[in-house]
């Protein structure tokens, strides 16, 4: 645009922390408890089927309650929608550094969801990556009832 003056803002790195505490609600909390059982919980709308995952308290699509009675069980497997890959990460000061080797973020849909997670993808090459394939979950080792139970998602074969 001519008359606006362009300039670079150098970002050292974003001195943000934020610690918080508070409760996810109850359905949440069991979703989170049974990622420890490796099990995937949703919640699926008794008035509109729609199924969330993570679950949540209310339906965003006809705003009807939804409680324990709601939660299903979903596979571990669904069909990439998207993803991007990031070439940096945050080192935990605020600071960027760069990842030896990319990494790739997939909005997945989960067998039996309507709505999309965010999850890393594992073994793959986001040059080789296409939006459509399966993929399936992949547990850590060990899994203790928290969001990182989820190591990621890995394409099917
Ligand atoms: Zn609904």
């Amino acid at each position: 645009m001519k008359g606006l003056k362009e300039e670079v803002i150098p970002v050292r790195g974003i001195p943000v922390v934020a610690g918080f505490k508070w409760s996810v609600g109850e359905l949440m909390d069991r979703f989170i408890r049974e990622l420890g059982n490796k099990k995937i919980l949703g919640a699926k709308c008794s008035k509109c089927n729609y199924t969330y995952v993570p679950p949540r308290a209310w339906c965003g699509k006809c705003s009807a309650k939804m409680d324990a009675n709601n939660l299903v069980e979903l596979s571990g497997k669904g069909v990439l929608i998207g993803f991007t890959t990031a070439y940096v990460e945050l080192d935990g000061n605020g600071n960027f550094r760069d990842l030896e080797k990319p990494k790739a973020i997939g909005a997945i849909k989960l067998e039996g969801a309507d709505s999309t997670i965010f999850m890393p993808l594992i073994d793959v090459d986001p040059e080789k990556l296409k939006a459509g394939i399966m993929v399936n979950v992949v547990w850590q080792e060990e899994t203790r009832g928290q969001i990182s139970d989820i190591k990621g998602f890995k394409p099917e074969g």
